[in-house]
């Protein structure tokens, strides 16, 4: 507002002094020398213009990291608000497991069983968050996060499949992985990538099997993620990989997230010299796609 109102003031002053600027001079010139007096105007005009020209390039540049300003901290302050709860709400819950299995000690193995499980898919999904916050900040500081070794990408992408499988026991995976693809890659990179995508697939599945495949394609690996959920709307297809950036919908709102999963996903995938893409998966769902170089 104020802004606003400044600007206005501003361009009402430039104009009220051009046109008193060009009325002195004509008068100051109409009786002794008329040519010269319209020269000076010309030159008022002219110089006037080219001020003119740099005063709406500033504000519009001024206006502009404005506007950017107030998005970022809103989205700062939705993301503050998300990962608080995000990081309450499963150390509450192994809190309370934990106090449970030492306090109560006639607990039955099932019992056991539950609560130990509650601890680890609490701590998993505590190190999700962790691993995402830390490795966005690193990236935004503009730190090389790369660290490339040979790896067998087959037996990797196993053991990230059936870790993720124990926390959703209850989801069925079909995992049809080549054996022996190996490449030089960084390994952390490469498991955030993947667990992003199948931890998405879960939570946005509507508990439907998830199909996940791993293939190579000349000198690249291939990641396919196909879930059977409610899809990706084609609008907002770009716009799930900015950060912070959660849909509007029921679905979204009802899961726990902080927006961050994907806008990472999308920076390593880049890093790393890959691409990745969306496509609508048959009769519903979104399949993630990435290409990784293998060299
Ligand atoms: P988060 O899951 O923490 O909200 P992400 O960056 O991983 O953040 O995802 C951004 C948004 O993209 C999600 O909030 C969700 O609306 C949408 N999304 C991501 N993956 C899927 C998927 N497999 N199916 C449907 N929507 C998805």
């Amino acid at each position: 507002m104020l802004f606003y109102l400044l600007t206005g003031y501003i361009l009402l002053q430039f104009f009220w002094w051009a046109y008193l600027l060009i009325k002195l001079n004509l008068e100051l010139y109409q009786n002794v020398d008329p040519e010269t007096g319209n020269l000076k105007v010309l030159m008022i005009v002219g110089e006037g213009t080219v001020f003119f020209i740099f005063l709406l390039a500033g504000i519009y540049i001024t206006q502009r990291t404005i506007k950017k300003e107030i998005k970022l901290v809103r989205q700062q302050r939705n993301f503050l608000l998300s990962i608080t709860h995000e990081l309450k709400t499963p150390l509450a819950a192994i809190k309370l497991s934990m106090d449970t299995l030492t306090k109560r000690e006639n607990l039955d193995k099932d019992q056991r069983n539950l609560l130990q499980n509650n601890v680890r898919d609490n701590t998993q999904r505590l190190n999700l968050l962790i691993g995402n916050v830390l490795l966005a900040t690193q990236m935004e500081a503009g730190k090389d996060i790369l660290n490339k070794s040979e790896v067998n990408l087959s037996e990797l992408t196993s053991k990230i499949v059936s870790r993720i499988g124990q926390t959703y026991a209850g989801v069925k995976m079909n995992v049809d992985i080549d054996t022996d693809i190996t490449g030089l890659t960084d390994i952390h990179n490469y498991e955030s990538i993947v667990t992003n995508l199948i931890e998405n697939g879960l939570k946005y599945g509507g508990g439907k099997p998830l199909a996940i495949r791993l293939f190579k394609e000349s000198d690249k690996v291939v990641i396919r993620v196909s879930d059977l959920g409610s899809g990706i709307p084609d609008r907002i297809k770009n716009r799930i990989f900015e950060k912070f950036y959660r849909a509007e919908n029921e679905e979204t709102r009802s899961k726990k997230g902080t927006g961050l999963g994907l806008y990472i996903v999308k920076q390593l995938v880049e890093l790393n010299k890959g691409t990745i893409h969306i496509e609508d998966n048959q009769p519903t769902g979104s399949t993630f796609i990435v290409k990784l170089p293998l060299k």
